[in-house]
C-alpha cells in the first residue's frame, strides 16, 4: 500500500498509458543513467553537462537539476537517439509511449511536407527558369522525374535541378572526358579555377552526381537520362520517380 502510494505521488504527472511503458523501458534503459556535472540555462530550458561528458537539452519541467542530481534518459531507439523519457532522481520529468512518438513523428512528416510545398512555391519561376536553360539531355532528365512521381517537382525537383545546373556547368567547362575525371581529386581552389560558379553548397552526394553527369553528358548523352536521379541514394528510385526500362538497366 505503502509503495503503491509513492509510487503514484511520484508519477503523478504521467498518465496509466505513460507509466505502464515506462515501466517497461526502465528495466531495459538502466544504463542510461548519468550524474549532472554543470547546469546552464538555455532559452526555456535547462542544459545539463554529465560527469560522463555528455550534454543535452532538459528543458523544463518545473523541477531544477543540480550538480550530483541523477538524469535517466529513454530514448526511441537506442542511445543517443531521439528522447522519449527524462527522470530527474528517479522521478519522471516526462515520458511519452509509442502512441505519442508516433504521433509526434507524423506530424512532424506533415509539417516538412508543408515547408517543402512552401519552397516549391516560393522557387517555381527560378527553377523553371533553370530547366529551361538545360541541355535537352538534361530536360528529358527531369521530365522523366516529374512522369514518375507525380509529387517529384515540390519534393525533390529543387535538388536535382541544383546537380544538373552544377553537371552542365561542369561539362561546359571541363570539357573532356579526362579532365572530368581528374577534377574531383583538385583542391578546391584549383577546382573553383577550372569551373567558375561551381557552387560551395554541395554535398558529397550532389558532387558526386554533377561530376558522373557532367562525363556522361561528353562521353555518352544517352546515359544522362537514364542515370539514377541524384537523391537515389538516399530515398530509393521508386520514392524517387526515378523509373527504369527493365531490358537497359541490366
Ligand atoms: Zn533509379
Amino acid at each position: 500500500m505503502n509503495n503503491v502510494l509513492e509510487d503514484s505521488m511520484d508519477q503523478h504527472n504521467l498518465t496509466n498509458d505513460q507509466k505502464e511503458e515506462r515501466s517497461l523501458h526502465a528495466i531495459s534503459d538502466l544504463g542510461s543513467h548519468h550524474i549532472v556535472k554543470k547546469v546552464e540555462r538555455y532559452k526555456d530550458a535547462w542544459v545539463i553537462h554529465t560527469d560522463d561528458s555528455s550534454s543535452f537539452n532538459m528543458g523544463d519541467y518545473g523541477r531544477e537539476p543540480k550538480p550530483g542530481d541523477v538524469v535517466t534518459l529513454y530514448y526511441v531507439n537506442g542511445r543517443w537517439t531521439m528522447f522519449r523519457g527524462m527522470d530527474l532522481n528517479g522521478v519522471p520529468l516526462y515520458f511519452k509511449t509509442d502512441a505519442e512518438v508516433e504521433t509526434e513523428r507524423q506530424a512532424s512528416i506533415v509539417k516538412h511536407k508543408a515547408e517543402q510545398r512552401q519552397r516549391f512555391i516560393d522557387s517555381k519561376d527560378e527553377l523553371d527558369a533553370h530547366y529551361d536553360a538545360l541541355p535537352d539531355v538534361f530536360k528529358q532528365r527531369i521530365d522523366k522525374f516529374r512522369t514518375g512521381n507525380p509529387d517529384f517537382r515540390w519534393e525533390y525537383e529543387a535538388y536535382e535541378m541544383f546537380t544538373c545546373t552544377q553537371a552542365v556547368l561542369i561539362a561546359e567547362a571541363l570539357k573532356d572526358e579526362q579532365s572530368i575525371v581528374a577534377f574531383p581529386d583538385l583542391p578546391w581552389e584549383k577546382q573553383l579555377a577550372a569551373v567558375p560558379g561551381l557552387s560551395d553548397g554541395h554535398s558529397g552526394n550532389t558532387f558526386g552526381a554533377a561530376v558522373l553527369l557532367a562525363r556522361l553528358y561528353v562521353t555518352n548523352q544517352e546515359f544522362v537520362v537514364k542515370m539514377h536521379g541524384a537523391m537515389v541514394p538516399l530515398v530509393g528510385c521508386e520514392e524517387y520517380g526515378c523509373t527504369h526500362d527493365k531490358e537497359a538497366d541490366r
